[in-house]
């Protein structure tokens, strides 16, 4: 095996585990619960997880997604972000070999996993991950990147949304966003810096609202329904933090061929 392969596997596995762990943060950090202590434990019967229970998608397909004591069904989101997290690790091992920029991308790819899947369960973003978020991004910025568009980032990611949401409330006298989504933006700012945003904005609106439109006609609920957004701005984050360069290099042969 090549030390390239073996880089590959192995963040693969640690991704593994830290999906195990990620799970545990979606869970409790919306319930305001402490990611650290008691140990992991049952949510129906309270029974204490034992650690050949709580290997990373293995005891998941052993118990069958079932509690061994109370037999209550597990959420398939926990064998989901696990595997998640393994392929995202790996991929991005992958992509960018053992470097800072691996670190970055790891940070980065996994908060926003996080974030997505709090939002997509809760319907918000934590202030306890996004705004550690916006620092972290900026202090990779500092080690490898570009702190200047890095702070503008932050401040013109949130500015941005914040002022959207403003003219959105005058005009309709409803909430289109929450807060969170303009520190879910600033944090994005701050890890790409403000050349990045308009992308980001620009892809997230269209597919959430396609998705959007589309969920209200099939699930035919009214369109006071809220549906989350963070997710969307996820993706379309790490969209441009993979291909960025190329995105934008095509979208300049096609201008000016
Ligand atoms: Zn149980």
């Amino acid at each position: 095996m090549d030390v390239q392969t073996f880089v590959i596997l192995m963040s693969g596995m640690v991704g593994l585990m830290v999906g195990s762990f990620s799970n545990v943060c979606v869970y409790r950090i919306p319930r305001g619960e402490s990611v650290a202590f008691p140990g992991s434990h049952c949510p129906n019967c309270n029974h204490d997880i034992a650690w050949y229970d709580n290997i990373p998608l293995f005891s998941w397909l052993i118990l069958q997604g079932k509690c061994r004591h109370c037999q209550l069904a597990i959420s398939a989101r926990y064998p989901f972000l696990e595997v998640l997290m393994g392929l995202s690790w790996a991929f991005l091992a992958w992509k960018f070999g053992p470097s800072p920029m691996l670190l970055e991308a790891i940070v980065l790819v996994s908060l926003l996993w996080i974030l997505s899947l709090i939002d997509y369960e809760t319907g918000y973003l934590p202030d306890v991950l996004t705004l550690p978020g916006v620092f972290i991004g900026v202090a990779f910025a500092w080690w490898v990147g570009d702190i200047q568009s890095s702070l503008w980032g932050a401040v013109v990611g949130y500015g941005a949304f914040w002022l959207v949401a403003k003219l959105f409330f005058l005009v309709t006298k409803k909430e289109g966003m929450g807060a969170g989504d303009f520190k879910l933006l600033a944090m994005l700012g701050a890890f790409m810096g403000w050349q990045a945003l308009p992308f980001i904005v620009f892809v997230s609106s269209l597919v959430g609202a396609v998705v959007g439109f589309a969920y209200l006609k099939l699930s035919k609920q009214g369109r006071d329904t809220e549906i989350p957004f963070g997710p969307y701005l996820a993706m379309a984050g790490m969209l441009w933090f993979l291909w960025g360069h190329e995105i934008l290099s095509s979208y300049r042969s096609l201008l000016f061929p």
